[in-house]
């Protein structure tokens, strides 16, 4: 079992719902969930692979334009299988070549794309869930 960082963006919150429903069903485990509004710190932190590049500014008012779910999820593989349920960043890309993937469905383009995954183990679960806190 693996453990990942997954993140339902502000502009689809109001769809969790249907989300958390369609993570349970593909086999992962909800270990952790926290709503949570971003400061530009905390998004400059999760996307700090980013710096420098174009898109950056108007990803950090997106990330933080409204709270955001947290959650670690918990399945075989569940890096990789996670970014597969999440299918292709583009969201137009993804209703072409994965057109049951969370993007397609709930997502609207590159830019806005409902859900982040980690592509990397633990780092971004300690920045929303640190060891050893209930909050
Ligand atoms: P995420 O990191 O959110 O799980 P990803 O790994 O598929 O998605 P990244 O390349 O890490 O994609 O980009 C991070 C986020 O930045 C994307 O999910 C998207 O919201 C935004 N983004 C990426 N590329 C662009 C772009 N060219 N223009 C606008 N926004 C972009
Ligand atoms: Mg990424």
């Amino acid at each position: 079992k693996q453990r990942t960082y997954a993140m339902i963006k502000p502009e689809v919150v109001e769809k969790m719902g249907e989300i958390f429903k369609i993570i349970i069903s593909n086999g992962f485990k909800i270990a952790k969930l926290k709503m949570a509004q971003l400061t530009k710190e905390h998004a400059r932190e999760l996307y700090a692979e980013h710096e420098g590049k174009p898109f950056l500014p108007f990803l950090l008012e997106y990330i933080t334009s409204g709270p955001v779910i947290a959650m670690e999820l918990i399945a075989d593989n569940g890096i990789k299988k996670w970014r597969e349920l999440m299918g292709p960043t583009d969201c137009e890309v993804a209703r072409k070549d994965a057109p049951g993937s969370i993007r397609a469905r709930f997502g609207k383009d590159k830019s806005f794309n409902a859900v982040h995954g980690s592509d990397s183990m633990e780092s971004e679960l300690n920045i929303f869930f640190p060891e050893n806190r209930i909050d």
